[in-house]
């Protein structure tokens, strides 16, 4: 390994807990590489306006906001790299980053590698996936300008926003989900219930996507009388929630059922060095403005941890 690739800090995704830890890291004076991935900036590209992160009274656009984010860290001094970790060694000390064939190395690591979309698990799902089947209403529904349905699947605030992005597009949007009670917060239920675009199918469940090359339809199950019925559509977003992304961490750090990254003192991993911020460890609040604090938090904790290996050394 070159020494070049020898870090103070290395920190692992590049959404608003990533980016966050990086201004403060390189801000102090230590060398910081961001491992952003190959699609850097995380779940705030896909969004359209961002209305509650503070200082921006009229909303930011989610990618600008990333892209300002990239930026400051960029502008202390942090390198990013546009590549995924694919493997760690948390072994001994220095702690070892992959990415590849390629090994960094690094007194402290952050893991910011947040959460990625759930998917309901069908066949049919896979197989349309980009051909009408999506996670990303906001990147996506405006290839379906016009159309005369649109299906939004869940009852979050992420099925919420997408219902309402979609009823800009299209005819008519039905929102499909497994309850009879939205999980979205009031200020979104309140939209969603004065759009008359948008029809909710409660208590149910899409069964199947139907469709060859593309997107026809959705099979739908009445959870309350079991009926199955078709509804023609020209794509279908799933917006069901998220799993963090901690599969390179398995075994190396204590993770619960689920798989987020269990800290304590806010944002310490089993394994003294490596610090855990943002969705990866967060499921509660998922805010970016947390997912921020929680990348200072971490930060803080790397540059009190650097500065004791040297003082030590
Ligand atoms: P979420 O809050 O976890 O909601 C997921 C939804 O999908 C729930 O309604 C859930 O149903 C449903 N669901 C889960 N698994 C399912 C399955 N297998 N089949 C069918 N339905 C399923 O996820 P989210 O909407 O992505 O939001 C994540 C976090 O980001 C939340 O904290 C949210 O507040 C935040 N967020 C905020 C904004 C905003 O403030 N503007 C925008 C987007 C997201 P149940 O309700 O029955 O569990």
């Amino acid at each position: 390994m070159s020494s070049q690739n020898e870090y103070d800090v290395i920190i692992i995704g590049s959404g608003p807990a990533g980016c966050t830890a990086a201004i403060y890291t390189s801000r102090a004076g230590l060398r910081t590489l961001v491992m952003g991935g190959v699609t850097p900036g995380g779940q705030l590209m896909k969004t359209t306006l961002v209305e509650n992160f503070p200082g921006f009274s009229n909303g930011i656009r989610g990618p600008d906001l990333m892209m300002e984010m990239m930026k400051q860290a960029e502008g202390f001094g942090a390198e990013i790299i546009y590549r995924n970790a694919t493997r760690v060694d948390f072994s001994s000390h220095p702690l070892k980053v992959f990415a590849d064939d390629e090994e960094y190395s690094a007194l402290s690591v952050i893991i910011a590698t947040g959460a990625k979309p759930k998917m309901l698990g069908l066949e049919s799902e896979q197989r349309l996936m980009g051909r009408g089947v999506s996670t990303c209403a906001t990147c996506d529904a405006p290839l379906y300008k016009g159309a005369k349905n649109l299906v939004v699947v869940g009852g979050g605030d992420s099925a919420a926003e997408y219902a309402l992005f979609c009823a800009k597009i299209a005819e008519r949007v039905t929102m499909i989900h497994r309850r009879d009670r939205l999980r979205a917060s009031r200020i979104l239920q309140d939209r969603l219930f004065s759009e008359p675009k948008i029809m909710i199918l409660w208590s149910s469940i899409v069964e199947d996507i139907i469709g060859e090359d593309r997107v026809e339809g959705v099979l739908v199950r009445n959870l309350v009388n079991g009926e199955l019925s078709r509804i023609d559509c020209e794509a279908v977003f799933i917006a069901i929630g998220h799993k963090p992304e901690t599969e390179i961490f398995r075994g190396w750090l204590e993770m619960d059922d689920e798989g987020y990254i269990i800290t304590r003192d806010f944002v310490k991993t089993s394994i003294e060095g490596v610090f855990a911020a943002g969705e990866v460890m967060d499921k509660r609040y998922r805010q970016a403005i947390t997912s921020a604090g929680f990348g200072c938090m971490a930060a803080l904790e790397a540059i009190k941890y650097v500065e004791m290996i040297r003082g030590s050394k």
